[in-house]
């Protein structure tokens, strides 16, 4: 690995001449958080695309390594930088393997940041990239008309008919494996918005926020159902505010940081009216955005502080409840259960020992080890639509552990790894049940 130049960024002798890469405007780069990396290597292990490809490249250090050199005017930003920016799953396992503390993450969605800042991409690309960020996850009524569309295609026939003809395998762009992966969508009901303010059942004895999440109310609205149940049963007066918005997790993934600061300012707002002590998720990627509003907005004269003070609020429904004291279900679920960590709440919140304390805690249930359980599943956000191939490669790692763990359940905490882990199931021909963690628990709770 070479040695990096120190001099300074903004030093003279780096004005760029026509032959060398441009200096460009770093934008919301912490670029002092790139000099944490010592280059030890500690972290090459933890990397799943270095684990597929063996590419110095494509491991944290080699990402950084590129940053870093863009950053300071001696690579150019084009279209290798950007191959290998997002071939990374921002999955962090990198950061809870760092010994000395880089926050890649963060690092790697502001260097994305530049990237859609900087980076010429096509006339079609930008606009696909404009409607899907700007216009589509930032919109609830877009987002409910899409997944409403997908359940029409599901529930018409039409998917049956089209999976039968063998077509989507022979369109362009992989465009079979990708529907492959498309969730079952719940019918209206369950896609319907929580009560604004569900009570506690018995004394109260918190009061707190829920961030109710896009693809969790419209794709998971059982398990959100589920989730307040829980945490009315356990003295919550859960506070679902109708006003509240994307927590801007899918837009900061992928560089689009404009909107997720504004998605971010209109959170922030709404859940101070609400007043209440403790903002809750139960979607590991959203909760980590939501946990990361205060850096998002370190530089925001108005929302710096109000978003420091926001993030200290936030915690996973696990961790909450598991910290806070709950009561154990008496109901048993009798199976073999066993838990997988998404990226979100291990790496990136570090939770993993309250889920399985609460899981632990429901009568009958078998718990078995799933070896790896802290290593990415492919999901990513949308990275198993992006990167569809590698996605598939980290999933098939992931699957042999789940087939050796030989479960009836298969419990996580986080949307797209429900996704993903679903799919995995059915591609594998397994018959297993793939559950979040709260839908488990309230099993119990009926049972
Ligand atoms: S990111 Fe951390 S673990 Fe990886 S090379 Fe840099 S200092 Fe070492
Ligand atoms: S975030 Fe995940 S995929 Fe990206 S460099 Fe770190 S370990 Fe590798």
């Amino acid at each position: 690995m070479p040695e990096a130049a120190e001099a300074p960024i903004d030093t003279p002798e780096a004005v760029p001449s026509p032959k060398t890469p441009q200096k460009l405007d770093l934008g919301d780069l912490h670029y002092e958080g790139l000099m944490d990396c010592v280059h030890c290597g500690l972290c090459l292990g933890a990397c799943p695309t270095y684990r597929a490809l063996g590419v110095e490249m494509d491991n944290p250090r080699g990402r950084i390594y590129q940053i870093r050199a863009v950053a300071e005017g001696r690579l150019p930003l084009n279209e290798t930088f950007v191959e290998h920016m997002y071939l990374c799953l921002d999955c962090r396992a990198c950061e809870t393997a760092c010994p000395s503390g880089v926050h890649f993450g963060a690092r790697m969605e502001e260097a994305r940041g530049m990237i859609e800042t900087h980076y010429p991409r096509s006339r079609m690309g930008r606009l696909l990239r404009d409607f899907a960020f700007k216009r589509v996850f930032p919109s609830r009524p877009l987002l409910s008309a899409l997944v409403a569309g997908m359940r029409f295609y599901q529930a018409s026939g039409l998917q049956w008919l089209l999976r039968r003809s063998g077509l989507l395998n022979a369109l362009p762009g992989g465009l079979g494996q990708k529907e492959a992966l498309m969730p079952e969508v719940p019918p209206g009901p369950l896609r319907r918005p929580l009560p604004e303010v569900t009570p506690a059942l018995g004394p109260t004895r918190h009061r707190v926020g829920f961030l109710t999440g896009c693809i969790m109310s419209l794709l998971f609205g059982k398990i959100n159902r589920d989730t307040v149940r829980v945490l009315a049963r356990n003295g919550c007066e859960v506070v679902a505010p109708s006003e509240q918005v994307c927590c801007g997790a899918l837009n900061i993934h992928n560089g689009e940081r404009v909107v997720s600061k504004d998605l971010a300012r209109r959170n922030i707002e709404v859940f101070e009216r609400s007043g209440v002590a403790f903002i809750l998720s139960n979607s590991a990627g959203c909760g980590a955005t939501l946990r990361e509003y205060g850096d998002l907005l370190r530089d925001d004269p108005l929302y710096a502080e109000r978003a420091k003070a926001f993030s200290a609020k936030v915690r996973d429904v696990s961790e909450f409840l598991a910290d806070a004291g709950f009561t154990a279900p008496a109901g048993a679920v009798r199976a073999r259960v066993t838990y997988d960590d998404a990226c979100h709440l291990i790496h990136g919140q570090k939770v993993s020992k309250q889920p399985r304390k609460l899981i632990e805690a429901i009568p009958g249930a078998e718990i078995v080890p799933l070896r790896n359980a802290d290593q990415c599943c492919g999901s990513a956000g949308i990275y198993n639509l992006t990167n569809t191939e590698m996605s598939l490669r980290v999933l098939e790692e992931k699957m042999r552990h789940v087939r050796a763990a030989n479960a009836d359940i298969l419990v996580t905490g986080n949307p797209g790894c429900l996704i993903q882990l679903q799919a995995g199931v059915r591609r594998a021909g397994l018959k297993m049940e793939v559950l979040h963690t709260m839908e488990l628990l309230e099993r119990a709770y009926q049972a």
